[in-house]
């Protein structure tokens, strides 16, 4: 069988096998039960930024597409933030974040104040100070937490499974956004350069460690997408459309999983893909692993103190369980050994950043939703690998997580990085499911 994949996980050190067994009967039943909390559920998210690439022409068709967003009466108090929380006349247990609000934001007051007295006593050292200081540039992402047309969306009740969102109903958009993805901001052999966008995996070795552990990321993630759609397919329509099932329910759907993945219709490159998803499952599970001192001592405040406290407990007891995988990704071996390898970071930031910003041309709601979700919390995942702010922090090191300067992130890093490890885990079992109905 084509999934029935075996041996080392290319550019890493563990088994697919090891890793089947590690998620399917540890890391999966606790992800599935993380991320229903409400700290996790409501995402913040902006749905109505234009595509600064091209004009956005292709706006899928499919009602399946559609998100709702949350009124503001079912975000949790906790999360909604601080400039809501300081409208409302009633304090009461609010006052703990607004404290902690207002503490950040004095923090933060006195280090612009700094930065600002410096900056007018300019010279370029004092830029590379600014420059140092400034949070932004460690970000992976181009997304703006404070994004004033952001709105919350309940996650589980927009989930990410088939939209419809393909050629026949939303003309080539899906296409050419994966095509941008790989031809434009992918490193590709030089030698071999054609105009296919899509590089075949023998060719990889062409490219150097960095070039190839971000192509591999990518495509994993495009494989745990197309998973998703083929686990939780529209069997039938009540309008009739795409008839596999007449019963009208969402479900797998194995033989749109083959045509996806079978090396026959792909040009002997599915199995790679899948074995890309693994990849990438490893590189985000090794940065929860390298931030987990920081992550235990999170609050994730709702606002509700019992939800928080279980949630704070499901927390250290996943992250127990995460350490338990030993160095699955070594992001120690990237970016040295060489005298290119600042520029060879940069870039690796730059083509990033521009994927997020992609994900603004995606014509289908529901997938651009996902879509944010899943490549903001890869961007996490890199900005913890390697911007060198969590090194510092070893398992079992007391850290005083108030002392955000070091290694602040915001809650939705956190919130979309749960959940996109949680996403690419779901891939990993849900290939076994496929396997199953295979034999
Ligand atoms: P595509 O998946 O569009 O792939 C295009 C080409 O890329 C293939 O022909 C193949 O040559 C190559 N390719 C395929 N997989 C890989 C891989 N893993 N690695 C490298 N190369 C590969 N649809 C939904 O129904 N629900 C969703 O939630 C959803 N979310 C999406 C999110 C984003 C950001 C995008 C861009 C698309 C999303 N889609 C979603 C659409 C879906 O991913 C497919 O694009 C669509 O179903 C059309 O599929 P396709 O068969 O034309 O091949």
């Amino acid at each position: 069988c084509f999934c029935q994949l075996s041996g080392k996980i290319d550019d890493c050190t563990c088994n697919i096998d090891t890793v089947d067994h590690f998620n399917n009967v540890k890391i999966f039943p606790r992800l599935r039960s993380l991320v229903v909390k409400d700290y996790f559920r409501f995402y913040k998210v902006n749905l109505k930024r234009p595509c600064p690439f091209w004009v956005d022409d292709s706006r899928c068709a499919m009602r399946f597409c559609h998100v709702e967003s949350c009124e503001e009466d079912e975000i949790p108090v906790g999360i909604k933030g601080a400039t809501i929380l300081q409208r409302s006349s009633n304090g009461g247990g609010k006052e703990k974040y607004l404290r902690k609000a207002n503490e950040d934001c004095a923090a933060h007051h006195t280090e612009l104040d700094y930065l600002n007295k410096t900056i007018s006593e300019t010279d370029q050292k004092n830029m590379e100070l600014w420059a140092a200081h400034d949070d932004a540039l460690d970000n992976f992402c181009d997304i703006d937490e404070n994004d004033e047309e952001a709105e919350y969306v309940d996650l589980l009740l927009n989930p990410e499974r088939y939209t419809g969102y393909v050629a026949r109903y939303a003309g080539p958009s899906a296409k050419r956004i994966w095509e941008s993805i790989y031809l434009e901001n992918c490193f590709r052999p030089k030698k071999s350069f054609n105009f296919n966008p899509y590089i075949q995996s023998g060719k990889l070795n062409e490219l150097c460690l960095e070039e190839r552990v971000f192509y591999r990321a990518i495509s994993g993630l495009h494989a745990s997408i197309n998973i998703h759609l083929c686990a939780n397919y529209l069997l039938s329509d009540s309008n009739g459309m795409d008839l596999v099932d007449p019963s009208g329910r969402w479900g797998p759907n194995l033989e749109e999983f083959v045509r996806r993945f079978s090396p026959e219709t792909t040009n002997d490159e599915g199995p790679n893909w899948l074995r890309n998803l693994y990849f990438v499952y490893l590189l985000e599970l090794r940065a929860l692993a390298k931030a987990a001192p920081y992550l235990e001592k999170e609050e994730y405040y709702t606002g509700n103190d019992s939800e928080d406290w279980e949630t704070q407990m499901a927390m250290k007891d996943f992250l127990n369980v995460v350490k338990q995988f030993p160095e699955p990704f070594d992001e120690t071996t990237m970016f040295r050994n060489s005298e290119q390898a600042e520029k060879l970071k940069y870039e690796f930031k730059q083509h990033f950043r521009n994927i997020t910003r992609i994900m603004d041309c995606v014509g289908c709601d529901k997938c651009r939703l996902w879509g944010k979700l899943q490549t903001q919390g890869l961007g996490t995942a890199l900005k913890i690998l390697f911007s060198g702010k969590f090194d510092d922090i070893q398992v079992g090191s007391s850290i005083d997580v108030n002392n955000k300067k070091n290694f602040q992130l915001q809650r939705s890093e956190i919130v979309s990085l749960m959940n996109a490890i949680a996403r690419l885990s779901t891939s990993i079992y849900k290939i076994d499911d496929f396997r199953h109905m295979l034999r």
